[in-house]
């Protein structure tokens, strides 16, 4: 087994994995900046829980056997290698299981040389079907896959099968709420990720989720807990939370995908980024917190806080005399930086970076803008660093620069090649999607994602807008109903292109920064998600249009056309509030329960009546709509 470093060894040691993760960065870089993958290829991931009922007593608890799970799967991976239709990884939470397609989307392609799409867009619901199928055999008869955005009831008691209670004062992370044992413990590196982020930042985890008022909730809502340090964290009229596995513990949708060279990567980065907080919005999942419906409808913030591992200095609490960096944002958090040298003008946040290893890269002929994002992400602790690890050669092995570069869980990642692996090339990875319901929804999202990154390609779509903007944007996003209720900067003009002359000319010309904004705020303006993806009249076209004009060109047969077109429809509706949010689905299950008191409260019996409609809507086939 390997052996992590101790929190102060792991600290001391963090320059050490820094540099040479950028030297490991800087030999990626060169072995692969000239690549080309020709095929497109893409894949995604679902995080599911498995949960346990107890149908006589009306309870229903995370079941902690994924561990078991993962040794039968990974036996048999082991065994069939690439045959296998399904890969299980193992994730933050001990009653959390992660799968993703045997092999990417579009790897047939590869293999008999055609560049159709006919042949993936029917796997992907496929292979998120055959995913329960691939599971089912070892789920015990009242357990159940679940498709849940963050177990509503997670840091209440009694909520887990082997009970579990938390230790505050011998646990990792010092939490009043829950046990270490619902972190994962398959592995080392989860129970000592959190306790390393806690001994880094100096104190508990501090999350902060404002409560959703009802007619009869307490007003002001204070709790009080029996713990000073959690007395002081939490604010009035919100919901408080003290550990990692309460953010990470939520789960969430990814897609990552191939592009054909390092170029197109920065673009897909780049024009995917503004379209984040839009996805946040139209897949917002994640209602309750603790047993209380919050106000807001996503997990972000909650992932977010609960990964901040800045020390008091970083932050900002004190001035900065042992530590480099006043560090804005947490090392979870919406991504920091365009990578096209055409849009680093819009790279207006504050970027604090380690100015050495830009130096280095830039030297060694990385762009200007990539080797900002890089310095920006390597500012951070490895999480996790393991003795066996230590001395590595920094010309064949990557272990320093994966860990930090996996260890910055922002919206998109830009994934550069793994060392010589000839299947894998340049790709990004779009991060800010909440888990849906059913396998229908799952794969309208993860296919619509594909279809945006398509059309921006094809069309040679624009989005930037200024990177506070998209943060702005996502503070937004995650509020309760914000894809009904709210307006999102925008791009009005996305055919017109950003180019490097303009670059340069603003460059030459006498004009500050501040002064070309402001020229620049004429071309982004507040619009509904409905106007961004349905458009309005002739003053906008709407994403959804132009997907369909795409997928049109595509040749689809027939029946693989309709399902297609079932999925854009889906996002079409979700944006122009036909159909509901799964937030906004859940949110209406509770309020409406026999059982609500409109207090806020969401307890067992609603959370059991809740899960159980959730699994049969998800496992046997009971039509969603039936709910509605
Ligand atoms: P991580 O957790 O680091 O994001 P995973 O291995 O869990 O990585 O998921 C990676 C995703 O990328 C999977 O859906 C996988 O199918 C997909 N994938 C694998 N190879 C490629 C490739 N060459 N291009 C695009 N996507 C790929
Ligand atoms: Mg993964
Ligand atoms: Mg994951
Ligand atoms: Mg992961
Ligand atoms: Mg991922």
């Amino acid at each position: 087994m390997t052996e992590p470093l101790s929190h102060p060894e792991n600290r001391k040691h963090a320059p050490h994995v820094r540099r040479h993760g950028i030297k490991q960065f800087i030999n990626i870089y060169n072995q692969n900046k000239d690549r080309i993958d020709r095929c497109f290829k893409w894949g995604d991931e679902i995080e599911y829980v498995i949960v346990r009922f107890d149908h006589n007593n009306k309870k229903v608890r995370l079941s902690l056997r994924p561990k078991d799970i993962l040794e039968v799967m990974d036996e048999r991976e082991a065994r069939e290698g690439p045959k296998c239709e399904v890969l299980w990884r193992p994730e933050y939470g001990s009653f959390h299981i992660e799968a993703t397609p045997g092999q990417p989307y579009g790897h047939q392609n590869e293999m008999n040389g055609k560049k159709s799409m006919n042949c993936w867009f029917n796997n992907v619901e496929n292979n998120m079907k055959e995913r329960r199928r691939d599971i089912k055999h070892l789920l015990g008869p009242d357990e159940a896959l679940l498709c849940l955005g963050n177990f509503p009831r997670l840091g209440c008691d009694d909520i887990s099968v082997p009970y579990s209670s938390p230790d505050p004062l011998n646990s990792s992370t010092g939490s009043i709420f829950v046990s270490d044992v619902l972190t994962n413990s398959a592995h080392p590196r989860y129970i000592k990720t959190g306790y390393n982020i806690v001994q880094r930042r100096e104190k508990k985890i501090t999350i902060n989720i404002p409560i959703f008022k009802d007619t009869k909730t307490p007003d002001p809502f204070i709790e009080l807990f029996n713990d000073k340090e959690s007395n002081r964290e939490a604010k009035v009229d919100h919901i408080y939370l003290d550990a990692p596995v309460l953010g990470m513990g939520c789960s969430c949708l990814q897609v990552t995908m191939q592009a054909t060279n390092i170029e197109e990567a920065f673009v897909l980065n780049d024009q995917l980024l503004p379209l984040t907080p839009i996805m946040t919005a139209l897949s917002a999942a994640t209602p309750i917190f603790r047993g209380y419906l919050s106000d807001y409808d996503c997990r972000l913030e909650a992932s977010s806080a609960s990964m901040d591992d800045r020390t008091p200095e970083e932050r900002g609490e004190k001035p900065l005399k042992h530590d480099k960096f006043r560090i804005h944002k947490s090392r979870c958090a919406p991504l920091n930086t365009y990578l096209c040298e055409c849009n680093a003008r819009y790279n207006d946040n504050p970027i604090v970076y380690n100015t050495e290893f830009y130096d280095e890269m830039i030297s060694a002929g990385v762009t200007l803008s990539l080797a900002q994002h890089m310095a920006y992400v390597f500012i951070r602790d490895p999480t996790v660093t393991y003795w066996e690890k230590l001395d590595q050669n920094d010309s064949t092995e990557t272990d320093h620069f994966e860990n930090i570069q996996s260890t910055n869980w922002q919206t998109m990642r830009f994934k550069p090649p793994p060392l010589n692996q000839q299947s894998i090339g340049w790709r990004v990875e779009f991060r800010p999607m909440e888990i849906q319901m059913t396998d229908f929804e799952n794969a309208a999202f993860s296919v619509f994602t594909i279809l945006l990154s398509r059309i921006v390609l094809k069309y040679k779509l624009n989005f930037i807008i200024p990177i506070s903007k998209i943060d702005q944007n996502m503070s937004t996003a995650v509020k309760r109903d914000a894809v009904n209720r709210s307006k999102f900067w925008f791009r009005k003009d996305i055919f017109a292109q950003n180019t490097l002359q303009d670059v340069n000319n603003n460059t030459n010309s006498s004009k500050t920064n501040y002064e070309r904004y402001e020229s620049e705020e004429e071309s982004y303006i507040e619009m509904s998600i409905n106007e961004i993806m349905n458009g309005y009249g002739n003053e906008f076209p709407g994403l959804i249009p132009l997907i369909r004009d795409y997928v049109k060109d595509l040749s689809l047969d027939a029946q693989t056309y309709n399902k297609v077109q079932q999925y854009i429809q889906l996002i079409a509706d979700r944006a122009s509030a036909k159909v509901k949010t799964t937030a906004k689905w859940i949110r209406d299950f509770v309020r409406k329960h026999a059982d609500y008191k409109h207090d806020s409260v969401v307890n067992e019996k609603i959370t059991y009546d809740l899960l159980n409609t959730l699994n049969r809507i998800q496992n046997e086939g009971i039509n969603v709509n039936e709910f509605v």
